[in-house]
């Protein structure tokens, strides 16, 4: 299945993913993700766009949709993958439908509030992109990772100056995407206000999952 998770910073995405592809088997492509690691390994990637990310602002259509279409090409993407935080711009998503066929877009519904309860209290995996929170899901020893060991940190963009810069950049360029793909049929909504497993049980019902 070749699936879009949209929805705002701080929605779940990330979180939900990790257990989807545990369900669907596909891989989770994060572009977020993707960047922090080039960022993490000095690369010209990392170096062009870190400050970028350290804004909140947005990295710009060519790189990104080039990134993907790269990333898409691979051998363990062809059956199927979850697409998180990426399109995230109208010409990114008009890109996207060149090269590779949707089938589901799930539109992470989710209230402000929450939204930066969430990301104020977000913490990260240095290493594995976890996401942790300091107050709803603790890494076991303060500033490890549970599942891999790596360094638990705060993002530069989960501070609150980018959170908001985050948030109106969502609402102006992202946000026009649900009804570009409510347009074509292909949106889903998930209520994302509960905590991780029902948000995973109302995933599965609304994309008529079993297992
Ligand atoms: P995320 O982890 O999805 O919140 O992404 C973190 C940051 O990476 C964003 O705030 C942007 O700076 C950059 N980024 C991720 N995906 C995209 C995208 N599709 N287009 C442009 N910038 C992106």
């Amino acid at each position: 299945m070749k699936l879009i998770f949209l929805g705002p910073p701080g929605a779940g995405k990330g979180t939900l993913a990790a257990k989807a592809l545990e369900i669907l088997k596909v891989p989770h492509i994060s572009t977020g993700n993707i960047f922090r690691a080039a960022i993490a390994a000095k690369s010209p990637l990392g170096l062009k766009v870190k400050d970028i990310l350290d804004s909140g602002k947005l990295v710009d259509d060519e790189t990104t949709t080039g990134l993907v279409k790269e990333r898409l090409s691979q051998d363990d993407a062809q059956k199927g993958y979850i697409l998180d935080g990426f399109p995230r711009t109208i010409p990114q998503a008009e890109a996207l439908a060149v090269f590779s066929a949707v089938d589901k877009v799930v539109n992470f519904d989710i209230p402000n509030d929450s939204v930066l309860e969430r990301l104020g209290g977000r913490r990260t995996c240095r290493k594995c992109g976890y996401n942790f929170h300091q107050v709803f899901d603790k890494p076991k020893q303060e500033g490890i990772c549970d599942h891999c060991g790596g360094e638990v940190y705060t993002r530069d963009d989960d501070k609150p100056d980018a959170i908001s810069k985050r948030l109106e950049v969502y609402r102006a360029q992202t946000a026009p995407l649900i009804g570009f793909y409510r347009e074509r049929n292909l949106l889903v909504d998930v209520d994302a206000r509960p905590a991780v497993d029902q948000v995973v049980e109302n995933f599965k019902k609304s994309l008529h999952i079993s297992s």
